[in-house]
């Protein structure tokens, strides 16, 4: 038996949730065939709304949180992993429902892990994470729609976020021309290094909108979901595709089915918690491919193991720019 440094999400009889930096025994570990040495973690939007209790992310009591690590594996009884493999691990319920990432050591079914792509180290894989990994697989959405380059403009929502961050890198390096929607235009000068051609406020997307305006863009990652994603359907162009991964500004969808039926815009739903490990590991081989490590190094701020409880309410107000990485 030993301890390790571990934040854990608990409630009491009322159902108030608290959080604390503490210390866990390893025979309290739950099951799984992998353990693993956590090198790196992150802070996604679901990891805040995790501590913070905004959203019910957290459906086991107590949950150490974290969605997302990249780590060394320890011991293993899974034949497809053995001592000092480099793995990294994004979703599956981790940090949900099975004790996650912000923990010195983590123990998991090892179905759940995949090895680290050479020429990604611990801390680039942690400040791709989840949001770096789904914004991929939106872009290999559009790319299996045929939304190519030459077929105009794309339109990258939330971007300031991880998701549209790192979105705005890999699309704008594929040659895309990038429309950065965004509430933080003083972020210009960011977003552009990034790659964004264009930025726009997000205002002009958030409220109300008519069913069909002008076309604007052939396609786009929406992270915002709500009037946002109505508004980005409905000004997108003939055949174009929206891959949808995101609801920072709501959950609901007040659109119309009228750019479906009239120009033949697609809807392309992205999840990256359950999605099948041959996408998750052709995700990750494009981004150590598709991505430059400059540029996530440029939209990066590393933090300590404990500034993850406080980076995590800062997601939820909206204060993070980029990607963060803690280091443990
Ligand atoms: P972040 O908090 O890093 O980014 C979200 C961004 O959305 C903000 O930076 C902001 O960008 C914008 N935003 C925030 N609030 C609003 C609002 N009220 N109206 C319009 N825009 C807003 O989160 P992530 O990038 O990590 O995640 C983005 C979304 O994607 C979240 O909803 C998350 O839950 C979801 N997600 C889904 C996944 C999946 O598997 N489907 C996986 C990963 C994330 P700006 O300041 O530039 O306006």
């Amino acid at each position: 038996m030993s301890n390790f440094k571990a934040v854990l999400i608990s409630r009491d009889e009322d159902k108030k949730q608290s959080v604390e930096m503490t210390e866990i025994s390893t025979d309290d570990m739950m099951e799984g065939d992998v353990t693993v040495a956590v090198e790196a973690t992150t802070v996604n939007y679901k990891d805040g709304l995790a501590i913070t209790g905004k959203s019910p992310v957290v459906r086991h009591w107590p949950m150490v949180p974290g969605i997302d690590f990249a780590g060394k594996v320890l011991e293993s009884s899974n034949p497809n992993f053995a001592e000092g493999d480099d793995v990294i691990l994004n979703g599956w319920g981790v940090g949900e429902t099975h004790w996650g990432a912000y923990a010195e050591r983590a123990r998991v079914n090892g179905d759940w892990l995949i090895k680290r792509p050479d020429g990604i180290s611990a801390k680039q894989a942690m400040s791709i994470g989840t949001a770096g990994y789904t914004a991929m697989l939106c872009v290999m959405a559009l790319e299996s729609h045929q939304i190519t380059p030459d077929r105009g403009p794309v339109i990258v929502t939330g971007a300031n976020g991880g998701v549209g961050s790192v979105a705005i890198s890999i699309l704008s390096k594929l040659g895309y021309h990038v429309i950065a929607s965004t509430g933080r235009t003083d972020e210009e000068a960011f977003l552009k290094e990034l790659g964004a051609a264009e930025i726009i406020d997000r205002n002009e997307l958030s409220e109300p909108g008519r069913p069909m305006g002008k076309e604007r863009w052939a396609g786009g990652v929406d992270a915002v979901g709500s009037h946002t994603l109505a508004n980005v359907l409905g000004q997108t162009k003939y055949g174009g595709a929206i891959a949808a991964c995101g609801l920072a500004q709501g959950f609901d969808l007040p659109a119309t089915v009228m750019p479906f039926i009239l120009r033949g815009v697609s809807l392309l739903g992205v999840d990256s918690v359950q999605a099948p490990k041959a996408i998750r590991e052709m995700a990750w081989s494009r981004l150590a491919t598709d991505l430059d490590m400059g540029k996530l190094e440029s939209l990066t701020t590393e933090i300590g193991f404990d500034d993850l409880i406080g980076a995590a309410s800062d997601i939820v107000e909206g204060k993070i720019r980029g990607r963060v990485v803690a280091m443990m």
